[in-house]
């Protein structure tokens, strides 16, 4: 039987529509800044579609350019700025910061109260020992996702692929916190395929294509595909057994596809997460959330 598709944008849609209905009743607007410092497009593109989902949700979402050569103590003075600003509730810095900006002392710097991307060492502290607290917000979605499904996560065995502090890390936390089994897999990690296997729930965060193939893959299980991966016609031969990502690759010269070989898995899982439509939307929903959770913590 082929595997349910769990569709990420109508499950951002439904927390999103909740966010904007809640915002609706409140006398006054959460404030998101997002920083940016120099032009890499990615980000550049990230931010601007950052910004304008707070604005459609009715968060007054700004966003902050600086050029590249911004120095990192200007960087820290903007924080403690932002920081004391009490019309904002959430400050996101966008990753990567230019060489000469350590991006820990910049993390370390915001008010872990208007930390919505769940990053500073408070933050992570509190995700690890079970008490509320700001949440990464990509981990954070796949949650929303797996329950999507109706199945419960209580006691089943979960494998998260990747231990990044943004990913990995942070997703093996939420799925201990709801009582999985969790097994972290990495780079060093001997024979995957076999721990692969036996997971209920398989979560990739690796950002590499065809890490998982459907011989790694519990016939029945939930895959959740965080990976996101831009290939090009080196990739035609091994993407020819897909004919959708094969016909965008043709047209396109490159395609988006993320650490499983999603055509071959969909027989062995019962649910899988798309790439794109999966994982991606249910990021930015996130940060709405957290920021929304974050004002109403603050003014509480
Ligand atoms: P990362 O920091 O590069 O971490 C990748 C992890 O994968 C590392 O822990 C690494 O192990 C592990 N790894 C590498 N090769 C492996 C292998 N062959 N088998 C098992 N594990 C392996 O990446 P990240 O920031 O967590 O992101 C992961 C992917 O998710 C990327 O494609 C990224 O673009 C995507 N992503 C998507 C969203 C979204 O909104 N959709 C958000 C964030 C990230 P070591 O620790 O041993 O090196």
């Amino acid at each position: 039987m082929s595997a349910r598709i769990i569709d990420g944008k109508a499950v951002a849609k439904r927390i999103e529509d909740a966010i904007k209905a809640t915002i609706a009743t409140l006398s006054w607007r959460p404030g998101l800044v997002a920083v940016r410092v120099g032009n890499d497009p990615a980000s550049e593109i990230y931010v601007r579609s950052k910004a304008k989902k707070a604005r459609e949700l009715g968060i007054e979402g700004a966003e902050l350019i600086h050029p590249a050569s911004m120095s990192e103590a200007d960087l820290l003075g903007e924080i403690a700025r932002l920081n004391r600003d009490d019309t904002i509730d959430g400050i996101l810095v966008q990753l990567p910061l230019p060489k000469q900006i350590d991006s820990r002392k910049v993390i370390d710097a915001i008010d872990p109260a208007k930390d919505v991307d769940g990053f500073h060492p408070i933050s992570v502290g509190m995700l690890h020992l079970g008490r509320p607290a700001l949440v990464p917000c990509t981990p954070a979605g796949v949650i929303h996702l797996i329950e999507s499904t109706g199945i419960a996560i209580e006691g089943k065995h979960a494998v998260v692929l990747g231990r990044s502090d943004i990913v990995g890390k942070p997703m093996s936390a939420l799925l201990l916190q709801r009582n999985a089994t969790v097994t972290i897999c990495h780079s060093r990690t001997h024979d995957l395929a076999s721990i692969t296997r036996q997971a209920d729930i398989l979560v990739a965060a690796v950002g590499k294509p065809f890490v998982v193939t459907d011989a790694m893959v519990k016939p029945g299980a939930i895959v959740i595909d965080v990976g996101m991966n831009r290939v090009g016609p080196e990739f035609a031969d091994r993407l020819a057994h897909d004919e959708d990502k094969s016909r965008l690759l043709a047209k396109n010269g490159s395609v988006l596809i993320g650490d499983v070989d999603f055509a071959r898995v969909r027989n062995p899982a019962s649910w899988l997460t798309p790439v794109p439509g999966g994982v991606g939307p249910m990021t930015i929903a996130m940060l709405m959330k957290n920021t929304l959770d974050a004002a109403q913590r603050r003014r509480a």
